[in-house]
């Protein structure tokens, strides 16, 4: 028991005030902007990447601020844009950002059981997946499926925008495409959807540009 109590002390002596905190869901999106900014000065702040951590998530389990529904692509990783350790954030990650029953029950998964007060939907410029659908890429496999989950969004991006030309229509697209995902959560999550009603989560979409790092967040 003596090395047991001996980590319990250590972890308790330089485990960060963040483990404690009880975020609201506009405290919980300042800490993301509060990151990125971070991020985007080069003053990202890993101390909470390290054994310490570890062990204390490992004993004490995780307790997120945020759900954060985000693309696969490899140059958009959510600890790193919002400089969050181990812990902090709840992530699911699927390309094009899209959500099907299996994202849906990880989001609901992080609010329900994990209780973070955000949850953030986070799309990205030159998404490949919005430009498989908005060039009507001859793909195989299952990705047609994926990609019949983003049609929609760019065929609103091109009636809103129908003489836009190819950039505009991509971020057109993408911006749609996350407000899309954020109305399929609430769509088929009445429970989500009600708690987001009643002020108890947030629901916000956000675009990171691979290019200067920096997050915007849509306005509803
Ligand atoms: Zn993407």
């Amino acid at each position: 028991m003596k090395w047991f109590t001996g980590i319990v002390c250590t972890l308790f002596l330089t485990a960060p005030a963040f483990a404690e905190k009880t975020y609201s869901p506009q405290e919980a999106q300042e800490e993301l902007k509060q990151g990125n900014s971070r991020y985007m000065t080069g003053k990202s702040s890993h101390v909470r990447i390290d054994p310490v951590s570890r062990e204390r998530t490992a004993l004490f389990g995780q307790k997120p601020l945020a759900t954060i529904l985000g693309c696969s692509d490899a140059r958009v990783p959510p600890e790193i844009v919002f400089d969050q350790g181990f812990g902090e954030l709840f992530v699911v990650r699927v390309a094009g950002n899209v959500c099907s029953t299996a994202e849906l029950a990880s989001v609901e998964y992080g609010v329900k059981y994990l209780k973070t007060p955000l949850v953030v939907v986070l799309g990205h410029t030159h998404c490949g997946a919005v430009q498989a659908a908005l060039g009507n890429a001859e793909l195989k496999g299952s990705l047609p499926k994926l990609i019949a989950m983003i049609t929609p969004a760019v065929a609103d991006a091109k009636a809103k925008a129908p003489k836009a030309v190819a950039d505009k229509l991509l971020n057109a697209s993408i911006e749609a495409n996350v407000r899309k995902t954020m109305k399929d959560i609430l769509t088929n999550s009445p429970g989500l959807d009600e708690m987001v009603r009643n002020n108890k989560v947030a629901l916000v979409g956000a675009i990171r540009d691979i290019e200067h790092g920096g997050i915007v967040w849509l306005k509803p």
